[in-house]
C-alpha cells in the first residue's frame, strides 16, 4: 500500500496490539514504532505521514485563504451593487427634483405672463 512501509511479519490476532497509521497493517508490540502518539511499523513510515500531514495543513492553509478572498470578492460585490443602487435611487431623486423646479418654473412664468397681459 505504501512504499514507505516495511512488511513487518503478520501478528498473531491475539499478538497484534495496533495497526500502522499508514498502511494499516497489524503490528505487534516488537514491530510498533510509536511517534507522536501514532503507531507505524517503521521509521520512514512515520516520516512520510509527518510529510503527507505537513502537505495536508498546506493545503488546508490554501483553502483557507482561497475562502477568505471568495468571501472578501463577494462583500466587493455587495458593496459596489449597494453603491450603484444608491447613486441611481440619487439620480433619480435628483431628476424628480429637477421636473418639479421646471414645472414651478413654468408656472410662475405662466402667471406672470398672465398678469401681464
Ligand atoms: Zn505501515
Amino acid at each position: 500500500m505504501s512504499d514507505f512501509c516495511i512488511d513487518p511479519p503478520v501478528p498473531k490476532p491475539e499478538d497484534t496490539v495496533a495497526r500502522c497509521t499508514l498502511c494499516s497493517k497489524p503490528l505487534s508490540a516488537e514491530n510498533i514504532f510509536q511517534k507522536e502518539g501514532s503507531n507505524f511499523c517503521s521509521v520512514s513510515a512515520a516520516a512520510q505521514y509527518e510529510i503527507q500531514a505537513d502537505y495536508r495543513t498546506t493545503v488546508d492553509a490554501r483553502e483557507r485563504v482561497r475562502k477568505r478572498k471568495a468571501f472578501v470578492r463577494k462583500i466587493m460585490i455587495l458593496i459596489v451593487i449597494g453603491l450603484l443602487g444608491a447613486a441611481a435611487y440619487y439620480y433619480s431623486e435628483q431628476q424628480k427634483a429637477l421636473k418639479k423646479d421646471k414645472g414651478k418654473k413654468k408656472q410662475k412664468t405662466e402667471y406672470i405672463q398672465t398678469r401681464l397681459i
